[in-house]
């Protein structure tokens, strides 16, 4: 989607700290963090959201997502004290970017329930 800034940020068109990119999946450091370690996975596909994910998707692009989600909680130190793994969906969920991505928050204690 030409007007889609993950789009454009999966295409290098606008910057972001890139840490993992692969045929499927794009990972990079949110630029407004909310925890000392808050990443976003995202699909180079452009899918708007889960209520958008095709069968195929969810069959061969979300457990993409989940094995780097796996391989950065690793490599940002997180499995040791844990994680949040988070995905806004829709206007009820919170969500503000019309790109599927699932925030990967780690390096402080997270609570419950979320606001
Ligand atoms: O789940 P939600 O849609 O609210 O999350 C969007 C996230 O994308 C925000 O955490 C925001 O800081 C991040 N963002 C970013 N780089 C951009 C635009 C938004 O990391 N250029």
């Amino acid at each position: 989607m030409s007007d889609c800034i993950f789009c454009k940020i999966v295409k290098g068109e606008i910057p972001a700290t890139i840490l993992f990119e692969n045929d499927k999946v794009v990972a990079f450091k949110d630029i407004n963090p909310e925890a000392p370690s808050h990443l976003l996975i995202i699909p180079k596909k452009h899918i708007a959201s889960m209520v958008h994910a095709t069968e195929e998707d969810i069959r061969e692009i979300i457990p993409e997502i989940f094995k780097v989600i796996q391989h950065l909680a690793e490599e940002f130190g997180m499995t040791q004290e844990g994680y949040r793994i988070v995905n806004n969906c829709g206007k009820l969920g919170g969500q503000t970017v019309g790109h599927l991505h699932f925030h990967l928050l780690g390096g402080r204690q997270m609570l419950w329930p979320p606001g």
